[in-house]
């Protein structure tokens, strides 16, 4: 980053200094150079020589100059600090999932337009290394089959976060919508559910496993999201093709397709870099990015799902 970079980049804050804010947005902030970290908003936690507030109200009071904050928070509690954001007139980075309901989003970006701010609903997956290559891929062939496999183990990835067990935290489909969010993003064809099972620990409002069954066109795609998931982790697609099998892994890192490498990374890798690049353009361009196709696909899978309960869950 040079110094002119940073005179002209955009002051902006944090908001909810947990797990992801602190392994990829402060990094990739740190890295950026259209971007500065001006401020942190957290009830608990706080950043060497940042300024930091224990509210958001705190922050709009007490620095004018910061224009754009990123929500890291749960998503049950996004909406409010989003409306807040946009009512102060700062543009909003939304976490995934961009928030606990569908109308709530909606309702944002009707508020956003608005007041003339950039709201954007991030999907940190879409910016896999190897998204791009396995879309276009796909592009030229038809599909004939699918396979899901994104089985995690929640006491490794998601410790001590009691709002993923509570209702509008998702359970399994907080990784569960990284997938969903890929797939919607390189099948060249719409996808719809056809059936569902939801597995509910007794103990738990959210869901720790689900099984799925969608169609794109006439292929049917399996989904298999498991937060039970010991030894390797597995976030994995195949799709098997007229001319081909297509594989990604590592959550979108490594691609290859007919025998050949298309990509190879690391999960996670720089998708936060990307996101950055992104909102950085959006808001040159005073432009607003949410697609709300994975959520709604989570909202049909709670729809049209069986429900089942299942063991107790105990951290
Ligand atoms: P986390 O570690 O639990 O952090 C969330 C932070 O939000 C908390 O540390 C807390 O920070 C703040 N917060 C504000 N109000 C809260 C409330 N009512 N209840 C709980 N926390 C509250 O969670 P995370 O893993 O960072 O996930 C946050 C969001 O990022 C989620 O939407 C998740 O899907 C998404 N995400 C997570 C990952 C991952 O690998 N963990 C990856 C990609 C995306 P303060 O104490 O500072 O206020």
């Amino acid at each position: 980053m040079t110094a002119t970079d940073t005179l002209a980049a955009t002051p902006i804050a944090l908001v909810g200094l947990g797990k992801i804010a602190i392994d990829q947005h402060h990094p990739s902030i740190l890295k950026s150079g259209a971007f500065r970290l001006a401020a942190t908003v957290s009830r608990n936690a706080g950043l060497e020589g940042i300024p930091a507030h224990k509210t958001l109200a705190a922050l709009i009071a007490a620095q004018p100059e910061v224009t754009a904050v990123a929500l890291c928070t749960p998503p049950q509690v996004r909406h409010a600090m989003a409306c807040e954001a946009l009512e102060a007139g700062l543009d909003v980075m939304l976490e995934k999932p961009p928030g606990a309901t569908i109308a709530e989003v909606e309702a944002l970006i009707d508020l956003a337009a608005a007041r003339g701010r950039v709201l954007f609903a991030t999907w940190h997956s879409r910016f896999a290394a190897g998204v791009p290559a396995a879309k276009a891929w796909l592009a030229g062939r038809q599909i004939l089959r699918g396979t899901i496999t994104w089985r995690e183990d929640v006491r490794r990835w998601h410790p001590g976060q009691r709002w993923i067990w509570q209702a509008g935290g998702l359970g399994v489909f907080d990784p569960g919508i990284n997938a969903l969010s890929i797939l919607t993003e390189i099948l060249p064809a719409p996808l719809r559910l056809t059936s569902a099972e939801l597995e509910f620990p007794e103990n738990q409002e959210t869901p720790i496993a689900a099984r799925l069954s969608y169609l794109t066109g006439a292929a049917p795609i399996a989904a298999d999201f498991d937060f039970r998931q010991e030894g390797p982790q597995s976030w994995a697609m195949e799709f098997e093709t007229d001319d081909g099998v297509l594989s990604l892994a590592d959550g979108g890192a490594t691609v290859s397709a007919g025998g050949q490498n298309l990509s190879q990374g690391e999960a996670l890798g720089s998708e936060y870099d990307g996101l950055y690049a992104r909102f950085a353009r959006l808001i040159a361009t005073r432009t607003s990015e949410v697609d709300l196709s994975p959520l709604k696909h989570v909202a049909d899978a709670f729809m049209l799902g069986r429900r089942l309960t299942t063991d107790p869950f105990i951290e």
